[in-house]
C-alpha cells in the first residue's frame, strides 16, 4: 500500500513509498481505511529534519497524526464497519508515570509518551491503518468531510477544559477573550469560545485574505491592531502565536482573574527586551494565572469530537483551504503562506 515516509533528522527525505508494509496485527484490532490526514506545522519542522523518530529498529516514520478514516473490520465490537474514526496521537509511557497511568498521557511527566507520526510510532498518511479501541475515536458520520481537524480541536478542547477548570478556583463569570492568531488552531479555539456563550476576539496581522472573513462568520471580532492596543481586558487570553512580543503583550493585556493559555511554541533565539518587575506586579496584584498547554488525552478528544458535531459544517469546510490528493503529495506539504488547513485526500 502507499505511504507517506521521511527518515527522521534527514531534511527533505520526504517521499510516497509505493509497497508500504500493510500495519501490523499488533498495532491494534481495528483495521481502517484512510480517508484523509491533516497537516501541520509539525509535519514541516519533521520533513526540514529538525524533529521526529521513527519506530525502534526503522529508518523511515510514517507522517501524518491529524487522522480521518473508516473502519474496515473491528473484531472488539466497539465500532462497527464504515464508521468514521480518528486515532487518538500520542501513547502513554512505558514506566508509567502517576499522570499517564491514568490515562492523562497528555501531561505526561518523563517525555516517554509515543505519537503517531512524530515520536516512535507509525502515522496514519498511510493506505490503511490499525488502532486499539481505547486510542479510537468515533465521529459523527456527518463530519466525513472535516474530521480531520479533530486532533486539532482536541488541542484546544483540552486548553478550554484546563482554563475552566483553572477558572473554578473562585467565582468566576469570564465576558471576553482574545484569541492571537487566526490560524487552525487560533480558528478553532475562537469557535470553541464562541460555542461557550464568550464574547471573542481574533488578533491576526493578516488584514487580507481568508481569516478576516472566517472570523466574522464565527460572530467574532477580529482585529490587526497590536495586543498593546486593544481597548478591552480580556478575562481569557489564548494566545495561539508562540510570537514573543505577542505573548509577553498578551499577559500584561489580561483582566482581572485573567486567565492566559499559551498554546504557541516559540523557536527561541530572540531576545526582547522586559520590565521583569512589572510583568510580575501586573500579575500578582491582578489573580492572574499563565499557563501552558499542549496535547490532548481521551476525555478531549472526546469533548472535541461533540464540539465538532455541534459547529457549524460549512464553516468548518472552510478552514480547510486545499485537499490534495495522495498523488499529488509533494504539494500538499509545500507551503503556499495562504493556507489556513491542507489536506491529504486518500480518496481523490
Ligand atoms: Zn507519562
Amino acid at each position: 500500500m502507499r505511504a507517506v515516509t521521511v527518515a527522521p533528522g534527514v531534511r527533505d527525505s520526504l517521499r510516497l513509498d509505493d509497497d508500504w508494509p500493510e500495519p501490523a496485527a499488533e498495532e491494534g484490532a481495528i483495521l481502517v481505511q484512510a480517508v484523509a490526514v491533516g497537516i501541520c506545522g509539525t509535519d514541516q519542522e519533521i520533513i526540514a529534519g529538525e524533529y521526529g523518530e521513527a519506530p525502534p529498529g526503522q529508518e523511515r516514520l510514517v507522517l501524518g497524526h491529524e487522522s480521518l478514516g473508516r473502519v474496515l473490520e473491528d473484531p472488539s465490537g466497539t465500532l462497527q464497519p464504515g464508521d468514521l474514526v480518528a486515532g487518538i496521537v500520542r501513547h502513554p509511557d512505558p514506566v508509567p508515570c502517576p499522570n499517564c497511568a491514568v490515562g492523562e498521557w497528555d501531561m505526561c511527566r518523563n517525555g516517554r509518551y509515543t505519537e503517531h507520526g512524530i515520536k516512535g510510532l507509525p502515522g496514519f498518511a498511510r493506505e490503511r491503518w490499525r488502532v486499539q479501541p481505547r486510542f479510537a475515536v468515533r465521529l459523527d458520520p456527518a463530519l466525513a468531510p472535516v474530521g480531520m481537524l479533530l486532533e486539532p480541536t482536541s488541542v484546544l478542547a483540552k486548553a478550554w477544559n484546563h482554563i475552566e477548570r483553572i477558572g473554578s478556583r473562585a467565582v468566576w463569570q469570564p465576558q471576553s477573550v482574545l484569541v492571537t492568531g487566526a490560524g487552525p488552531i487560533g480558528l478553532l479555539a475562537a469557535l470553541l469560545g464562541i460555542q461557550r456563550g464568550l464574547s471573542v476576539h481574533v488578533l491576526d496581522r493578516n488584514k487580507t485574505g481568508p481569516k478576516p472573513e472566517l472570523v466574522r462568520a464565527l460572530g467574532a471580532t477580529y482585529h490587526t491592531t497590536t495586543v498593546a492596543e486593544l481597548d478591552f481586558a480580556p478575562d481569557v487570553v489564548v494566545e495561539c502565536t508562540g510570537a514573543p512580543v505577542v505573548v509577553l503583550d498578551a499577559m500584561t493585556k489580561a483582566g482581572t482573574n485573567g486567565i492566559v493559555c499559551l498554546t504557541g511554541v516559540s523557536s527561541g533565539g530572540r531576545t526582547i527586551e522586559l520590565d521583569a518587575g512589572a510583568l510580575n506586579r501586573e500579575l500578582v496584584l491582578e489573580n492572574n494565572v499563565v499557563f501552558g498547554s499542549v496535547n490532548a488525552n481521551r476525555r478531549h478528544w472526546e469533548l472535541a469530537a461533540e464540539a465538532l458535531a455541534r459547529a457549524d459544517q460549512s464553516w468548518l469546510s472552510s478552514l480547510i483551504t486545499r485537499r490534495v490528493p495522495l498523488s499529488s503529495y509533494a504539494d500538499a506539504y509545500a507551503s503556499t503562506g495562504e493556507d489556513i488547513k491542507v489536506v491529504l485526500d486518500f480518496e481523490q
